[in-house]
């Protein structure tokens, strides 16, 4: 689709409908033209995809407009069927990743917000790519969209559906914004998107069913909590120190881990609502009983929940995955001695290389 055309992805209900007011058509046609795309998940403005748009609608929409559809350069299914892989093409021939997660009664679809990151964190394959451009509210939506359509084409019974697995034919329910970027420097782009995501009308994703994660963007965090805004927060700290933590995560020089910390106090006293902490275990790095009392201590009196994830190698760091053994005792230490809920991420996809930026990476080389 070319830049000037419109794309629908782009607009809200409200939008949707004073575009096609403006255009001198009816309103109820603009219902209509968002329950094809958003509940039919419509391709093309064909009659066969839009069978009850009138014909005057469907000519101006030809002429002027576009769903942003994202044609897929690759697909890839996880051996155990549970995870797939996007490599998604964007108009100006940039690729990004979108990932579907089975899990046991849901169905997660793992979006990007930006092409490449401009944030450097050592261990990600994203991070090692450099940042690209922001992306659009309308190819943010997409990804959902591709997502949500795919479990609409169930291929066969897939028999980890015995273990009470989700389906294919599933609904999609869950979005986390823990694909390629960082959600809080394309702010307004991935505000919006989510608006069109969450409308009850649309796709319907619940907002306590969207996780936007950030490196610890201090000013994106601060006007999350100002403006209310409704979806969960994950907070990827990785280290307890100012000085580990700017040597994995650079943007840690510009936002400082106190100043994190007290955007993080603010966020949850002014919501109410608890942040996740996510932590990627490096062998021998981070993975420490000291460290596991760090973050102990660091997040004493926050309501929080850690997310501990076994590092997915990549080309461009040396650091080897946590041993199970010291993930547990990680886990041990935060809920014995400081009464701090955790989880271990499962590892997901590794053999389609379905960490953060990694398909992508694979594919340029
Ligand atoms: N930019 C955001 C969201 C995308 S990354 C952020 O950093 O939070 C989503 C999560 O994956 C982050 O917690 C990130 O630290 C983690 N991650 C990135 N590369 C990883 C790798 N190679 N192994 C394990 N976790 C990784
Ligand atoms: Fe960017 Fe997140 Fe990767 Fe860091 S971990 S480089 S912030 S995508």
């Amino acid at each position: 689709m070319t830049a000037e055309r419109l794309n629908l992805y782009d607009l809200t209900r409200e939008q949707l409908r004073v575009q096609l007011v403006r255009w001198d058509f009816s309103p109820v046609h603009a219902a209509l033209l968002w329950n094809y795309l958003y509940l039919g998940l419509a391709e093309t403005f064909s009659e066969v995809a839009m069978p009850e748009l009138p014909p005057k609608v469907r000519a101006r929409l030809i002429a002027e407009a576009g769903i942003g559809g994202l044609p897929t350069a690759l697909a890839t299914e996880s051996s155990d069927g549970f995870t797939r892989k996007y490599l998604l093409g964007l108009a100006d021939g940039e690729r990004i990743e979108t990932v579907l997660m089975r899990f046991k009664g849901r169905v997660t679809a793992c979006v990007s917000s930006q092409v490449g990151c401009a944030m450097g964190c050592v261990f990600c394959a994203t991070g090692q790519m450099g940042y690209t451009r922001h992306l659009t509210p309308g190819e943010i939506v997409a990804q959902a969209v591709h997502v949500a359509r795919s479990l609409r084409q169930p291929g066969p019974p897939a028999k980890s559906n015995l273990l009470g697995y989700s389906p294919l034919g599933a609904r999609l329910r869950n979005i986390v914004l823990m694909g390629m970027g960082e959600p809080l420097h394309n702010y307004e782009a991935v505000m919006h998107a989510l608006d069109i995501l969450r409308d009850e009308t649309g796709l319907a994703i619940g907002a306590e069913r969207i996780t936007v994660s950030t490196v610890g963007v201090v000013p994106g965090i601060l006007r999350l909590a100002a403006e209310r805004r409704p979806e969960s927060l994950a907070v990827s700290l990785h280290a307890a120190t100012q000085a580990e933590r700017a040597a994995l995560v650079p943007a840690a020089r510009k936002w400082p881990l106190d100043e994190l910390m007290a955007a993080c106090r603010t966020y949850s006293e002014t919501t109410g609502r608890r942040i996740f902490y996510e932590w990627t275990l490096i062998e021998g790095k981070n993975d420490s009983a000291e460290h596991a009392r760090s973050v102990g201590v660091l997040l004493k009196g926050l309501p929080a929940q850690v997310n501990l994830i076994p590092l997915n190698p990549t080309a461009g760091f040396a650091g080897a995955p946590t041993r199970s053994e010291a993930a547990k005792r990680f886990q041990k230490i935060l809920a014995e001695e400081f009464k701090l809920p955790s989880t271990v991420r499962q590892r997901r996809g590794i053999d389609i290389a379905a960490g953060c930026g990694q398909l992508a990476v694979a594919e340029a080389g």
